[in-house]
């Protein structure tokens, strides 16, 4: 069968980009290898519109049941697509099951993975005082101390984020200057909140059920010391799932593939890409899947030759 349109993940945007294909009659497929995305693992998702509270797995439920609930899309979980290829004017993708599915266009929404430290107590203690999104989880450490690993803008980033709340706020950097913008730094030196500690390798993150602490070494005279913080915002950087396409569509630096933010179409004609894996500013998951209907919508106007 020749699909109008292959949608690559399950997460905020996928789903959402799933929904609207649905609802627009296309003949969609939707290949995940799991639902709800990267916030799956956070125990309390407080900005996602119309729910003041929320696990990541319920989300991922409620997000899995509403795609579900709709007529005509295939949805393929616990599957992968392992590549894809333009072969005249459709795409031939694989699948981690050896399926081959043909599509007319294609949305990836493949997302991201945070770069992790790699150090003990970090995966113990995911979600537990360990975070990967400032903007998420700053609001949990009000009146607390935290620390921020890292040094380029989302590290920054973060250390903005966390002035209105933290009573104190660590930033261990490996270098002995920060690499982020000229004007968050200053921001973060102005505040006396902020103590930013230079040559600092992380080694471990201590506690039991929560954080109690973080370990680095002073990579100058080897010494080890701990921090008493309540929190630890990991702000290393991340990698984009955007492999799959590889040699079909631009892409930054980074790895991000370049879209049009106007309509999220990438630079090869019939493929689109939303969320955490196109270069868009702010990773979010309301963006993620705002973002995805928007390129359902224009995949639409394209199906049918209104653009
Ligand atoms: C710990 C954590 C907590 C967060 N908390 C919040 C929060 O509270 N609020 C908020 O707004 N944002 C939060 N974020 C950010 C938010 O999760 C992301 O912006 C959002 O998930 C991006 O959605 P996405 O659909 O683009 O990609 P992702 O969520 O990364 O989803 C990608 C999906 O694609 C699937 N996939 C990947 N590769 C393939 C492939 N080859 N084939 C098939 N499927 C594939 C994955 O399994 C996944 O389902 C958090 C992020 C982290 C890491």
């Amino acid at each position: 069968m020749l699909y109008d349109i292959l949608i690559i993940g399950g997460g905020p945007a996928g789903v959402s980009g799933g929904i609207y294909a649905a609802r627009k009659k296309m003949r969609a497929v939707l290949v995940t290898d799991a639902f709800g995305g990267q916030s799956f693992v956070s125990d309390d998702i407080q900005n996602w519109i119309g729910e003041i509270s929320i696990s990541g797995y319920d989300l991922a439920k409620k997000m899995e049941a509403h795609l579900r609930a709709q007529e005509g899309i295939e949805v393929r979980e616990g599957e992968e697509i392992v590549s894809v290829k333009k072969a005249g004017g459709t795409f031939i993708a694989e699948t981690s099951k050896g399926a081959v599915i043909e599509a007319k266009t294609i949305l990836l929404t493949s997302g991201s993975k945070r770069k992790k430290l790699g150090v003990p107590g970090e995966k113990e203690l995911e979600s537990k005082g360990v975070f990967y999104c400032s903007i998420c989880d700053a609001p949990i450490m009000k009146d607390k101390t935290a620390a921020v690993v890292g040094g380029g803008n989302s590290a920054l980033e973060a250390v903005v984020d966390l002035i209105p709340y933290a009573k104190k706020i660590y930033l261990l950097h490996r270098r002995d200057e920060l690499k982020g913008d000229a004007v968050t730094q200053d921001k973060i030196k102005k505040s006396d909140k902020v103590e930013i500690i230079w040559n600092a390798e992380t080694k471990e993150i201590v506690g039991e059920k929560t954080v109690k602490g973080i370990v680095y070494e002073d990579m100058k005279t080897k010494e080890k010391r701990t921090l008493d913080v309540e929190g630890v915002f990991v702000e290393i950087g991340s990698v984009p799932s955007s492999h799959i396409i590889e040699g079909l569509v631009e892409k930054n630096k980074g790895g991000e593939v370049i879209v049009d933010h106007k309509t999220q179409r990438t630079s090869c004609e019939g493929v689109w890409a939303a969320g955490d894996v196109s270069d868009v500013l702010y990773k979010q998951n309301n963006i993620s899947s705002g973002d995805a209907v928007k390129a359902v919508l224009n995949i639409h106007e394209y199906l049918h030759k209104k653009i």
